[in-house]
């Protein structure tokens, strides 16, 4: 079930990991071993309460379980905790964080960058965007209307002026609207999304580029969720040319906590031009510099920052090198490969109705019925019932003015339909497919009896 296996190789490394220390008096930090076995007893049973996002059987929301590399050298560095903010605070690890973040850089093509983890995806956009307005200052941001609900907040933030764009009924951004609104003027940055979070779908960052030379905005890519598919080789034709454009972006994010196998707290944001580092400048009183060299806290938001989360990044990526055709590769090939499949058999069953071919590796369904508040209904029950049978969906909800023309006939009785989200992000669902769609169907026939 859960790993444990892995758990005596902590031990060796660090005995490893304290062996320069060999010559100092010795000092054992105090601890009351039962007192920690207590709580710890009583804090397992507390986090018994979740659902089992590590089992192929868990095919709800964005959660993947880090990769064993990832939990073993982010447990270790915690026993020196190093602070990724100031070189002195975490020697070995800000050099981690340097070289973890140019391999992401590399995955864009990128001769040079400049970029650093964050505590995640929102942090990570906040910088993008925070450097945007600095460069356009005054000007709006755009966004689709499925983009990440973050940007309006942040823009809010930031107090920039945001505006949503309509999507296409693929769920893209839809270029005629945008086109209008830059007619209108005052567009200082286009957001593409790379992997919408609710359905995966991929904005078509190569027409934006082409865009972005009549119009002169600035590009951020947000790949937050799907920035890895650039290694994957299964990709349809126009979304490979989506992911190809990236390395043309002015930022990229990118979280290694969503599809990079690091556990939570691990987002990352990159810029093309170096020289966007002017904007971080500052003197700090606090931080005792003890290098010549540029440390991260000089360009990052964010101040004290998680040294184990590079480390673990860094381990993770040496285990399995962010490469075309490689393991890692090979392995996010399958997630998308689960989903289509889900998406073949889905379409090819009487009783339901996908929304849209994914783009990545995310499907959104609903059982068949006459009209969308009897589609709400039977999602939130099949969602309830699956899981009963241990599994675990994720309830969707969309709105009815989007849905696509496969779904002609629905009678549309409201603004939105529930629908079932199911991201397919363990490669192991493959496999596990014929028992997931097994446990899909009793769960539907439960619900809305084997002929609806
Ligand atoms: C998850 C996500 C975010 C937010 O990132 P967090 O790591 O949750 O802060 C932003 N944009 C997209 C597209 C995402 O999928």
């Amino acid at each position: 079930m859960l790993d444990k296996e892995s758990l005596h190789l902590l031990q060796e490394a660090l005995q490893k990991l304290e062996e320069p220390y060999a010559s100092l008096p010795s000092f054992t930090p105090a601890a009351d071993a039962e007192a920690l076995q207590a709580v710890l007893q009583e804090t397992a049973g507390r986090m018994q309460d979740n659902f089992p996002f590590y089992h192929p059987l868990y095919v709800g929301q964005m959660l993947k379980p880090p990769h064993p590399m990832a939990r073993l050298a982010y447990a270790m560095a915690q026993f020196v905790n190093p602070n990724n903010h100031a070189l002195d605070g975490g020697r070995a690890s800000s050099l981690m964080e340097k070289e973890a973040v140019a391999q992401l850089a590399a995955m864009l093509d990128w001769p040079q960058h400049l970029g650093h983890l964050t505590g995640g995806g929102t942090m990570a956009n906040l910088e993008a965007l925070w450097v945007a307005s600095k460069l356009q200052p005054g000007k709006t941001v755009l966004a689709s209307e499925l983009a990440h609900y973050t940007h309006e907040r942040i823009s809010a933030v930031l107090g920039i002026p945001f505006e949503k764009i309509a999507v296409d009924k693929q769920g893209r951004l839809d270029l005629q609207a945008l086109e209008a609104r830059l007619q209108r003027g005052d567009v200082g940055t286009v957001v593409a999304t790379l992997g919408t979070t609710g359905l995966g779908a991929v904005d078509p960052l190569d027409k934006l580029v082409a865009l972005q030379q009549t119009w002169g905005f600035r590009l951020h890519a947000d790949a937050a969720y799907g920035g890895y598919f650039r290694l994957a080789g299964n990709l349809e034709p126009e979304v490979a040319r989506a992911f190809a454009t990236l390395s043309q972006a002015d930022s990229v994010v990118i979280d290694p906590h969503k599809h990079g196998l690091q556990p939570y707290g691990c987002g990352c944001v990159l810029f093309r031009d170096p020289a966007v580092g002017r904007f971080y400048r500052h003197d700090s009183p606090y931080t005792y510099f003890t290098s010549e060299e540029l440390h991260l806290g000089e360009i990052s938001l964010e101040c004290s920052r998680p040294g184990a989360a590079a480390v673990a990044l860094w381990a993770t990526q040496r285990l399995l090198p962010l490469e075309q055709g490689g393991a890692f590769a090979q392995d996010l090939e399958k997630c998308r490969q689960a989903a289509l499949q889900c998406w073949d058999q889905l379409q090819q069953s009487p009783h339901w109705m996908p929304l849209l071919p994914p783009a990545l590796d995310i499907v959104v369904y609903a059982p068949r019925a006459a009209d969308t508040d009897t589609i709400s209904r039977l999602s939130q029950q099949i969602f309830t019932a699956a899981a009963k049978k241990d599994l675990h969906l994720a309830q969707f909800r969309y709105p009815t003015r989007l849905l696509p023309t496969s779904w002609q006939g629905v009678e549309i009785r409201g603004e939105w339909v529930t629908c079932l989200r199911s991201c397919f992000m363990k490669p192991e669902h493959v496999e596990w497919l014929p028992e997931i769609w097994s446990r899909l169907e009793a769960s539907r026939e439960e619900v809305a009896g084997p002929q609806a």
